[in-house]
């Protein structure tokens, strides 16, 4: 897989990339990630990428021209799957779109700033737009680097142990059991003594058990849909 990643601030994506299991699956060559600073596409002498809104108003909007070169020039070096927008109104993320996402070969995820990209953008470059919340952030930035952390750890031999992803919340529809490592018991606090049993099958129904009553207690809805 491949994540094409547009920003005016490329150092911002810096950190999320260079460390642990999304370091560890582009060494692996599992993933490729590239980080394009809008600036360098930007006709303009002084590298300019964002203007005044048309109609007034606080805040600068991000302009077409720069957006379309960087698009256009990664299109023109292979075919995408999508090109994303981070927006705040966009679909909601979830880990049934991250599933969906993580079959997909070539991704564009372009990340917005300011007030936003100017509305020609969306209508005619942009195939899919994703929001992590119904909250608004400074930039794309920190929400392209979730949506990519949550599809690459999805990726075949991305995470060490195969049925990791598997096992985690959301993905058959309930949040995970808790966990426990050592010391058996701290301070008189004890693990299930189920969990040291060495049952297997004991302690997968015991695991069960746990992830229904907590999706039941914490995230009714997940049963209802
Ligand atoms: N004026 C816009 C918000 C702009 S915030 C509005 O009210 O909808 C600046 C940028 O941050 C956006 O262009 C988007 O790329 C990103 N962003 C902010 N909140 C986000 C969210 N919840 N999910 C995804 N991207 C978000």
């Amino acid at each position: 897989m491949r994540i094409d990643i547009i920003t005016c601030l490329p150092r911002l994506l810096d950190s999320p990339f260079s460390d642990s299991i999304l370091m560890r699956a582009q060494n692996k060559g599992l993933v490729e990630v590239h980080v394009h600073d809008l600036r360098q596409f930007s006709e303009d002498k002084h590298k300019k990428i964002d203007d005044y809104a048309f109609g007034g108003g606080a805040g600068m909007v991000m302009m077409i021209e720069p957006i379309a070169n960087c698009i256009r020039s990664l299109q023109a070096e292979r075919s995408y799957d999508d090109v994303i927008y981070m927006s705040p109104d966009g679909q909601q993320f979830t880990q049934h779109l991250a599933n969906e996402l993580s079959l997909k070969k070539n991704l564009i995820i372009l990340c917005g700033h300011y007030k936003g990209v100017d509305e020609r953008v969306r209508e005619h470059f942009i195939t899919r737009e994703i929001s992590i919340g119904d909250y608004v952030l400074s930039g794309g930035e920190l929400a392209a680097a979730v949506v990519a952390d949550a599809v690459i750890r999805l990726l075949p031999g991305v995470l060490g142990d195969e049925t990791s992803a598997l096992t985690d919340s959301f993905q058959d529809g309930l949040v995970a059991p808790p966990v426990y490592t050592r010391p058996a018991e701290f301070e008189g606090m004890k693990a299930p003594d189920i969990l040291l049993s060495g049952h297997e099958k004991k302690v997968e129904e015991w695991r069960f058990q746990q992830s229904v009553e907590r999706t039941k207690k914490r995230r009714p809805n997940l049963l209802d849909e």
